[in-house]
């Protein structure tokens, strides 16, 4: 009864968002061509409309800027009090569009307090909006959008961007039943499209592989008398460094969960942008803070490592007939590769960076095209990184692409 009429709601809001899309009359020109409205393309169409452009975004999704839900598990983690370039693969590229770490925080903080939005600084940096609510972000920016004029075209999906006379042409298909299919001829466009391949290798320009990052690994215990099936669901703080060829290649302190296939969590996660097939993960509990002799003192005072290991991973551990205790500073799992890719938190690759001005963003061979966010091969460490880029870009190609139309 309670799922039949949770379908029936969900169906009926179906209808209501593909109604209020099809009402939006798409203009056949204008300024800015925003295509994508997520986190990056919503910031952009802002920046380019308060700017002067007339700007209409184009919009696969029946909303603008639902991806921005299912952030920081509804919370939304909108940036990192401290963006250094270096959380992310690129931090030459990030620095020189971005400037430095407190520049990049100050542009970004500073952007959502004129949106009207207070944020909240939890551990290791994580800004969130202070009412937690991922869906706060997403007003603020839908009714910023909005007050600047710009044009929101959901159920929109752009299919081909070609050069025109004096701009560009970009078609699109209508999404669900009911919306038009239709063209804009715009001065100038923003590609926000996001990580994957769709659009971006149809646009004349150098894509790097697309690779699904932030995700959890696939892995297997060194020790043959582990099994993580034993210890699914468990959570622990761990120091997890990653090793190749027996050198630490990176190290992470937070929180792995682990899953009958491997690990995941966030310091899995940041593993997994530099993991490769072959690497080991070597897990140290108690945070990683304590040295094998202080461990053994804990044990021996105890009787037991429960004054430092969650007692139900002791357990498991010790079922195959391993020692906890040596398990304890060093367990060790050889990386498979990713898991669970299609709910990886982000896709490296996309656009090549050295293709784009690094002062507006836009593609060196093919004046008046800008790219911000995913579309771009960026990507940062878990904490709000990602976000703050697709916020810090999207300000500055939307910005530019408004002064490169006025200029046509
Ligand atoms: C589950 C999850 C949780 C996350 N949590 C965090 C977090 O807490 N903090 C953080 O920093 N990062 C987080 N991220 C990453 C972050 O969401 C992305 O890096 C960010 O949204 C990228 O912004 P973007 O504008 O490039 O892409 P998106 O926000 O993905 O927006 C792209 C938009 O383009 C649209 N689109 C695609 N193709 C077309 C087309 N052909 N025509 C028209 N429209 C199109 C899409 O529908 C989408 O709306 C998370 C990601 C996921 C998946």
């Amino acid at each position: 009864m309670a799922r039949t009429a949770r379908r029936t709601s969900r169906s009926q809001a179906r209808e209501e968002a593909l109604a209020r899309a099809t009402s939006v009359s798409v203009p056949g020109a204008a300024d800015v061509a925003v295509l994508g409205g997520g986190a990056s393309g919503l910031v952009a169409a802002i920046a380019a409309a308060e700017a002067g452009a007339r700007v209409v975004v184009l919009e696969r999704d029946l909303a603008c800027g639902r991806t921005i839900l299912a952030t920081g598990n509804g919370r939304c983690n909108l940036a990192n009090a401290l963006p250094k370039a270096e959380r992310y693969n690129d931090p030459a590229f990030v620095e020189a569009v971005c400037g430095d770490a407190e520049g990049f925080r100050h542009d970004v903080l500073g952007f959502f307090d004129a949106c009207g939005l207070q944020t909240v600084c939890e551990d290791r940096g994580r800004l969130y909006p202070c009412s937690r609510q991922a869906s706060s972000v997403r007003e603020v920016l839908l009714a910023r959008a909005r007050r600047s004029g710009a044009v929101l075209a959901p159920a929109r999906e752009v299919t081909a961007v070609a050069r025109g006379a004096e701009g560009w042409l970009v078609e699109f298909a209508g999404a669900g039943g009911g919306v038009a299919p239709g063209e804009v001829r715009a001065r100038a466009v923003v590609v926000s499209v996001g990580g994957g391949e769709g659009l971006l290798t149809g646009l004349g320009l150098a894509c790097a592989p697309f690779v699904p990052v932030l995700c959890a690994l696939a892995c297997e215990p060194e020790d043959p008398r582990v099994r993580l099936a034993a210890l699914d669901g468990r959570r622990a703080h761990v120091a997890a460094r990653l090793l190749r060829d027996g050198s630490e290649v990176a190290r992470e302190h937070g929180e792995v969960l682990f899953r009958p296939y491997g690990i995941s969590g966030i310091a899995a996660f940041d593993l997994s942008r530099l993991a490769r097939e072959g690497d080991a993960v070597s897990l140290c509990f108690a945070d990683g803070m304590l040295a094998p002799a202080d461990l053994r003192r804990l044990r021996d005072a105890a009787g037991s490592c429960a004054g430092f290991l969650d007692p139900a991973i002791e357990s498991a551990l010790a079922q195959g007939g391993a020692d906890p205790l040596e398990l304890a500073s060093d367990l060790r799992l050889v990386v498979r590769g990713a898991a669970e890719p299609e709910r990886a938190q982000v896709t490296r690759g996309g656009l090549r960076t050295g293709q784009f001005s690094t002062g507006t963003l836009e593609a060196l061979g093919a004046p008046g095209l800008f790219a911000c966010g995913e579309a771009l091969d960026v990507d940062g460490a878990c904490g709000g990184f990602n976000l703050a880029w697709a916020w810090k870009s999207g300000l500055v190609a939307g910005a530019s692409a408004a002064a490169r139309a006025r200029l046509r």
